[in-house]
């Protein structure tokens, strides 16, 4: 059955924009934003904890559980946020964006929030090499993975967040038609 109200990933390296973003479209579009770092962290859905990255390991499992019986994810109507994205049912999601950042700004946004030289370097490689395109294209459909959207500016913020919310209005008059 198609949802008659779409729901939207938004993936990118750390710094990228995902919060920002999430937040402009939850508000316009009247979605619920899911931020799946913060709401692991409120629901204690990290296991473990690797000494070596210095960061929590998610536990996949709680959380999709977590999402889908308790959250209703598959009804519609949510914009959900994370650097990552392989790990969730494809059924979930009608659009994939990407958010891209230049290297020297995401360093910049990423030393302003206090990161330490190695979490830095890893991040901004991981922009680099465009692993989360990689992983968004391997993961979806590439009628679902939209083109890369550039984070460099606010107005590239607001750019975006217009296409987005476009696109979402465009799915609503198909669904519905
Ligand atoms: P993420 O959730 O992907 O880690 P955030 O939304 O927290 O990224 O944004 C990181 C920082 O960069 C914040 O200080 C935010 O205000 C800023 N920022 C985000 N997107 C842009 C943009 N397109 N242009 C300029 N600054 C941005
Ligand atoms: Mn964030």
């Amino acid at each position: 059955m198609r949802r008659t109200i779409p729901n939207i990933l938004i993936v990118g390296t750390p710094g990228t924009g995902k919060t920002t973003l999430a937040s402009l479209i939850a508000e316009k579009a009247a979605f619920n934003h899911i931020n799946i770092s913060e709401l692991s962290r409120e629901k204690n859905f990290c296991d473990e904890f690797d000494h070596q990255r210095n960061c929590h390991v998610l536990d996949e499992d709680k959380l999709l559980d977590f999402l889908e019986d308790d959250l209703q994810v598959n009804a519609g109507g949510f914009v959900i946020e994370y650097h990552g994205c392989d790990f969730f049912p494809e059924r979930w999601f009608d659009a994939v964006f990407i958010l891209r950042t230049d290297n020297t700004k995401l360093f910049d946004r990423l030393k302003a929030r206090n990161y330490s030289e190695s979490k830095i370097r890893e991040n901004v490689e991981c922009e680099i090499f465009g692993v989360l395109c990689d992983e968004a294209r391997d993961s979806y459909k590439s009628n679902v993975v939209q083109p890369e959207l550039a984070s460099n500016t606010t107005d590239d913020m607001e750019k975006n967040a217009e296409t987005i919310l476009q696109w979402i209005e465009m799915y609503k008059l198909n669904a519905n038609s």
